[in-house]
C-alpha cells in the first residue's frame, strides 16, 4: 500500500513534464522485411518438434532458418527462451527488448541479446495474431513484460511446491540438451518472450495481469535467426492463461516448433548481426579489447 503524501505546491507542474520515448527508434537500424518476405517464399519445411502440455522442448537453428511457433488443438501460452548456441551466455534480453520495441511484439521487431552482445538474435517475420494490436484493457499479445512461472514465487505466494512451472520445464529441457541436470543448467534460464499470452497492466494499479489468449489452432508466430541458435520452448501450465497457472486445474494443449530452410541463394546479401563495437572499457583506467 502506497503511503499517501501531502503533494507540493507545484505537484501538477511536476507532473505536467511530457513523456519522451526513452528509446527513440529512428536511429535503429530497421529489418529489410521487403527481402526477409521474398526469402519466406522460397523456404521450405525441415522438420518439427512437438512440445506437450506441461513440458519443454529444445531446438538448433542455423542463422537464416526459421523457425514457427504453432498453436494446433487449443489456446496455449508458450514461454520461449534463445540462446547463442555455441556461447549460453549470450542470451535473449528481454527488458531491453522491451525498451527498444515496446511492451508487446510483433512482426518486424526483434528479440535482442544480452550486453556486452547486444545484437539482434531473432526478427520476428510473421505473425498472424498481428490484427490484434491494443485492446480495450490496454492489453497486447506476445509480452515481453513478464518473466516466466517459477516454483520459487510459486512457493513464496502459495507455501507449496509444483515442478511444471516454466521456468522448471526450461531447466528440465535443457539438462536434457546439455546432458546435465535440471539444478545444475537452471542459471541459463532466464526472462522469456511470453508466446500467444495476451497481458498488460491495470489502469487503477499497474499491476501485471493476463488475460484469456486470443490464440486459435493454426496460429502461428514466425522468426528468422539472424545468429545460430538454441531455442527451448515451454507449453505453459497456465493454458490459455485465463484463469491461473503453476498448477494443473487449466486446459492445457501441445504446442509445435516448425523449422524451415529458405533457398541459400535467398540470403546471400541478407546482413548478418556483429556483436556490439563498444570497447568495454567502461571509463576504467587502460582500454579493454574484447
Ligand atoms: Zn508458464
Amino acid at each position: 500500500m502506497m503511503l499517501r503524501l501531502t503533494p507540493p505546491a507545484d505537484a501538477a507542474a511536476r507532473r505536467g513534464a511530457k513523456p519522451v520515448v526513452v528509446y527513440p527508434v529512428g536511429t535503429l537500424s530497421k529489418p529489410d522485411i521487403t527481402a526477409l518476405e521474398a526469402i519466406r517464399q522460397t523456404m521450405v519445411k525441415q522438420n518439427e518438434v512437438i512440445v506437450p502440455p506441461r513440458d519443454a522442448r529444445t531446438f538448433r537453428l542455423k542463422k537464416g532458418q526459421f523457425f514457427r511457433i504453432v498453436c494446433m488443438e487449443g489456446a496455449q501460452v508458450g514461454d520461449l527462451n534463445l540462446w547463442n548456441s555455441h556461447d549460453l551466455t549470450e542470451r535473449f534480453f528481454s527488458g531491453k527488448t522491451r525498451a527498444l520495441h515496446a511492451t508487446h511484439v510483433s512482426t518486424g521487431d526483434r528479440l535482442w541479446s544480452t550486453m556486452p552482445y547486444l545484437r539482434p538474435m531473432a526478427t520476428i517475420s510473421h505473425d498472424t495474431l498481428g490484427w490484434y494490436g491494443w485492446d480495450e484493457d490496454g492489453a497486447g499479445v506476445h509480452d515481453v513484460i513478464g518473466t516466466r512461472c517459477d516454483p520459487y514465487t510459486n512457493r513464496l505466494l502459495n507455501g507449496s511446491d509444483y515442478d511444471r512451472c516454466c521456468h522448471s520445464n526450461l531447466a528440465r529441457a535443457l539438462a536434457t540438451e546439455l546432458r546435465s541436470t535440471p539444478g545444475a543448467v537452471e542459471h541459463h534460464i532466464h526472462d522469456v518472450l511470453n508466446v500467444f499470452m495476451c497481458t498488460g497492466y491495470t489502469k487503477d494499479s499497474h499491476q501485471y495481469f493476463m488475460k484469456a489468449s486470443p490464440v486459435r489452432a493454426g496460429d502461428f508466430i514466425e522468426f528468422f535467426a539472424e545468429i545460430d541458435l538454441l531455442g527451448a520452448l515451454s507449453a505453459c501450465p497456465g493454458g490459455d492463461c485465463s484463469a491461473t497457472h503453476s498448477s494443473e486445474v487449466a486446459a492445457c494443449y501441445p504446442l509445435k516448433i516448425e523449422i524451415f530452410e529458405p533457398n541459400p541463394v535467398s540470403i546471400a546479401h541478407w546482413s548478418w548481426p556483429s556483436p556490439s563495437a563498444y570497447h568495454r572499457g567502461h571509463g576504467a583506467p587502460g582500454k579493454e579489447t574484447r
